[in-house]
């Protein structure tokens, strides 16, 4: 027990050095306010793990109502206002002269100056969708003052604030807490379960374990290519791995870890700030959430265990980085976080994983590697090549082709060239390259030999992937391209269906007296809605866009009178097949 002891007192001193150290850090200290008028509770936070990103702000509870007043967090001026169907929804960033910009989203509506001058953008533009920068004295805002409404625009999966601090010059958010606000968290990461993983072909792992205290001891084993997953519980104050007897390893071993960090009892979870691995107490990695990149957004797929996530949903986040990785939040590594197991030697290893607030959670244990290698199932071949990382690869299979430059990948893969051969489905065979589950940093070209598709449907045809959808292209001379930026089984399509316009709330000649709004779903079967055109007497109208509800809506507005009118609304995919819906109502 004595190196429990030894580890907790390293760890506190390391917790205090970096805590301080942090706030040593030139981030100004409660120059910003919190922007509602309730105590900040999280439903989200800074650097928790999303699809394809990372969480780049705090998503603010409002006790489950929209409406809420939304404060400017300090002096400054309104810098953009961005309104989506998706994402953000309805943004507004506040630019501030200590070099710092406020960002706030998902709102349901702006203060009365910025709606009115956000609608006659929207009607002179003729569009809902709107990226606008105002001038620097355009509106000015003081420490408190309204600036918009809480709300559940975007891609928001419940009423709430998210509101993020970026570097003005950089754009690259900053963990908000960094500032100083006060956000109770009282409990302490919970580590699920953890991974093992042989990194190179001399390499292996073995685990011994008893099922749940049964007398047969089992065993799983692990060879390049493969990883074994442990459970992880709770006794005291630490972790420890669940029914394991003995654990062995040897060559280039690398781990994973399944955490997630509570603030208080309402069993939401949030992202852990900090993970640290060590191997007989030497630090040989370190990842703290303080500053993100936008850019880099994309490594996220490589940060964590992508197939693990890709087979079960589950989050791994490793502990080794791999050579195409550019994240910024790795505050030290040795060996890049691998550890080199020799014969004959015990490896003492321990994670702590620390939340802001400096709650923090420990799991150790012993690998020994032993003097004689025990007998391990070889693994079956499941790959044709390896592909580096940092080289480009056109492969070409007759039929099929892609171009992947380098650095697309972020280690190198094992690659499976085709594994469908001749199953034909629309207008080319379904091929195989790779697999889904290798994750691809950046788009790339991919070619599919069109088969027997006619001249009229040739603008309508698409790539498709069977594990991510439409992925769009064009047509040319015999082939369909597109860009892709994941692998897998691809096939050609078309998508010849126009969107779907379903009145939700009207319907031809109905009086609309007595109501607010005009409804129609918007749906579209392969290609998506790329765009939908509502005029009323001839004239552009502002339909909103709720993509997240397939709706848009028209509010009455002085676009409208009481009348007879005549409503036209258009919807088109990707593909460019176009709807039109006619209708007359009075109000
Ligand atoms: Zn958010």
């Amino acid at each position: 027990m004595q190196y429990r002891k030894y580890s907790f007192y390293i760890l506190f001193v390391a917790v205090s050095f970096s805590w301080n150290f942090l706030n040593a850090q030139p981030y100004p200290q409660n120059y910003f306010r919190c922007p509602l008028d309730i105590p900040i509770s999280l439903a989200g936070n800074f650097g928790e793990l999303r699809a394809n990103h990372f969480h780049t702000g705090l998503d603010i509870k409002t006790a489950g109502k929209e409406g809420l007043l939304v404060h400017a967090a300090a002096d400054g001026y309104v810098s953009r206002i961005a309104v989506s169907s998706v994402g953000y929804g309805n943004a507004l960033y506040i630019t501030h002269p200590n070099g710092y910009t406020t960002v706030y989203g998902h709102l349901s509506a702006y203060n009365a100056a910025i709606q009115n001058f956000l609608r006659q953008t929207q009607y002179k533009s003729e569009s809902f969708e709107q990226d606008i920068k105002p001038e620097k004295d355009q509106f000015p805002v003081s420490k408190g003052d309204v600036v918009a409404y809480s709300g559940n625009s975007g891609s928001s999966g419940g009423p709430h604030l998210h509101f993020e601090i970026r570097e003005t010059k950089t754009e690259k958010p900053v963990n908000p807490l960094l500032f100083g606000f006060n956000v109770p968290d009282i409990i302490p990461p919970v580590i699920q379960a953890i991974k093992i993983y042989p990194l190179d072909t001399n390499s292996y792992v073995k685990v011994v374990y008893d099922q749940n205290g049964k007398s047969s001891l089992k065993s799983l084993t692990a060879n390049y290519g493969q990883n074994v997953k442990v459970f992880a519980y709770k006794k005291g104050e630490y972790y420890y791995l669940k029914n394991v007897t003995l654990l062995q390893a040897e060559g280039n071993i690398g781990f994973s870890v399944e955490a997630n960090d509570y603030k208080d009892h309402d069993y939401n979870k949030i992202g852990v700030y900090s993970i640290e691995l060590c191997v007989n107490e030497e630090e040989i990695y370190h990842k703290s959430m303080n500053v993100l990149d936008f850019d880099l957004k994309r490594y996220i797929n490589t940060h964590v265990d992508y197939a693990e996530r890709m087979k079960t949903g589950s989050w791994f986040e490793k502990c080794y980085v791999s050579p195409n990785n550019e994240l910024p939040i790795y505050d030290s590594l040795k060996n890049r976080g691998i550890v080199p197991m020799k014969s004959g030697n015990i490896y003492h290893i321990s994670f702590y994983l620390n939340d802001y607030n400096n709650n923090f959670s420990t799991l150790a244990f012993d690998v020994s590697s032993p003097q004689v290698k025990p007998e391990i199932p070889p693994i079956e071949k499941g790959y044709d090549s390896i592909l580096s990382y940092d080289k480009p690869h056109n492969i070409n299979l007759g039929n099929i082709y892609i171009n992947v430059p380098k650095n697309i990948f972020y280690d190198n893969v094992e690659f499976k060239y085709q594994d469908l051969p001749g199953k034909k489905h629309g207008y080319s065979d379904i091929y195989s390259l790779g697999n889904a589950a290798i994750p691809c940093q950046d788009y790339f070209d991919v070619g599919i030999k069109a088969d027997n598709l006619p001249a009229r449907l040739q603008s309508k045809a698409c790539i498709v992937s069977y594990a991510y959808g439409y992925l769009g292209g064009e047509y040319d001379n015999g082939w369909v391209r597109a860009k892709t930026r994941t692998l897998g089984k691809f096939l050609i399509n078309v998508d010849t269906i126009p969107p779907t316009l379903v009145p939700v709330n009207i319907k031809n000649g109905k009086n609309m007296a007595g109501t607010n709004q005009i409804r129609f779903l918007v749906k579209d079967n392969m290609s998506g809605v790329k765009n939908y055109r509502g005029t009323i007497d001839g004239h552009w109208v502002l339909f909103q866009h709720d993509a997240k509800r397939s709706l848009i809506y028209y509010t009455f507005d002085e676009h409208c009178p009481p009348g007879s009118h005549k409503l036209v609304l258009t919807a088109a995919d990707d593909r460019n097949n176009t709807r039109t819906v006619e209708m007359e109502f009075r109000n």
